[in-house]
């Protein structure tokens, strides 16, 4: 074949097989360290405070979406949430069977823009959009600063 021919056969590319570096280290950046940090000494969520605009962010970011204004200041997310949607995983990530079932849920907060995805700790016939959670950091001593530091979201009591 020549320059000046084309293929739409992707099975007549030709390849070259080999390895190619590849590693990356991903920061949490400003406003995640601020987070990650309450939520490992704390056991707490934290938004970003827009006071222009009156606005909470979670997950917390540096910049107002609306008016581009730097978001400084941190407030405490309520302690109550409620599950915006859900899904039920019957596989793990590597693909082996997950047995129970999870359930995962995004969780959004009254008052604040955004919401976190998170396992809901619910049996998949108990979970429905709107039911209302609470999160469940593990105990402070088992905590690192990552998203594993919350065990999940669990039903309120009101609504249990
Ligand atoms: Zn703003």
């Amino acid at each position: 074949m020549t320059f000046l021919e084309r293929t739409t056969d992707a099975r007549r590319y030709r390849a070259w097989e080999g390895n190619m570096e590849a590693d990356y280290i991903y920061t949490s950046g400003l406003a995640g360290q601020r987070f990650f940090v309450a939520l490992r000494d704390e056991g707490r969520l934290l938004a970003a405070r827009c006071t222009a605009c009156g606005l909470d962010y979670l997950p917390p970011r540096i910049f107002c979406e609306e008016c581009f204004a730097e978001l400084t200041e941190f407030v405490p997310v309520p302690p109550e949430g409620q599950v915006a949607s859900l899904t039920v995983a019957h596989q793990d990530r590597t693909g082996a069977l997950a047995s129970p079932p999870q359930v995962w849920a995004f969780v959004t907060f009254k008052g604040v823009r955004g919401g976190l995805l998170h396992r809901l700790l619910a049996t998949p016939d108990a979970a429905r959009p709107g039911m209302r959670v609470h999160i469940r950091v593990r105990p402070r001593e088992a905590r690192t600063g990552t998203i594993a530091d919350i065990e999940g979201f669990e039903p309120a009591r009101s609504t249990k």
